[in-house]
């Protein structure tokens, strides 16, 4: 995986990695190169500033959290790093806020499932990135999984398809989009977990 990379794949340098920063689109990055990546991007720009394109995928990046695991492997391999910079600390805080405002957990109502299908395509990331370096939040992304997948394929339904015919799809359905609910609320904690842990620091 790319984002395993210990060299900031923008200057490549390996000693900034003990400061990386993760994006949604899975990429990492040394904090004052994304910063300044997005600085120039916004050059010339007196409106309100845009999220930054990845420079290696160009998808949007709605949020930059601390990558813990680069940054445990970078100061191994170079030994401790210098006092953090606040500004930059700050910087990189404030740009999760603007671009990726920390979702309240999804209420049990369906006018929630919009904003979670739209968060979806980075609950992927956020999700493998987590069960990749965190076996409590792995064991609970697998868990739900297990179980949902349990349900759909088991024989045995609270409303059996053969005998209830379409209305034997809504309790499939249901649990589909308790799953998906479950997962979303996962990739939020994790994610306000990190920020937290971040500002603590
Ligand atoms: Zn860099
Ligand atoms: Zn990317």
């Amino acid at each position: 995986m790319e984002d395993e990379s210990l060299d900031c794949p923008i200057c490549l340098e390996g000693t900034v990695m003990r400061r990386a920063v993760f994006s949604n689109c899975g990429h990492s990055f040394c904090p004052s190169c994304i910063l300044g990546f997005w600085e120039k991007q916004n050059s010339g720009n007196d409106g309100k500033r845009k999220p930054v394109s990845c420079p290696l995928c160009h998808r949007k990046v709605t949020m930059l959290i601390p990558a813990y695991a680069i940054r445990e492997a970078a100061t191994e391999k170079y030994g401790s790093p210098d006092e953090e910079d606040e500004k930059t600390k700050t910087m990189i805080d404030s740009y999760t806020e603007s671009f990726r405002p920390s979702p309240e957990l999804p209420e049990a109502k369906l006018r929630a499932v919009p904003e979670m299908i739209e968060r979806g395509r980075d609950n992927v990331v956020i999700l493998s990135y987590a069960s990749r370096n965190d076996p409590f939040y792995k064991f609970l992304i697998y868990a739900t999984i297990f179980l949902m997948a349990l349900y759909l394929l088991s024989p045995v339904d609270l409303l059996p398809e053969l005998q209830f015919g379409i209305l034997g799809i809504v309790d499939d359905v249901a649990i589909l989009l308790l799953g998906l609910w479950l997962l979303d609320s996962i990739a939020i904690r994790f994610v306000n977990n990190l920020r937290m842990r971040q500002r603590r620091e």
